[in-house]
């Protein structure tokens, strides 16, 4: 089984891809959230979290 999880950007919370629920697509790339506030947050200025997380990748 290959399960692929990505970050919440907003909380840091892991996401397992194939079950996210909230789902927002910026610059081509695909966000996944673990809550509806957290995507909100993050569309409503997606630059902030994608700059407070450049590098993080585990
Ligand atoms: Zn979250």
């Amino acid at each position: 089984m290959t399960s692929k999880k990505d970050m919440d950007r907003v909380c840091g919370m892991w996401i397992e891809t194939s079950e996210a629920k909230f789902i927002s697509y910026y610059n081509g790339q695909t966000y996944y959230f673990c809550a509806s506030e957290c995507k909100d947050k993050f569309d409503q200025n997606p630059a902030f979290y994608m700059k407070g997380f450049e590098g993080r990748n585990p």
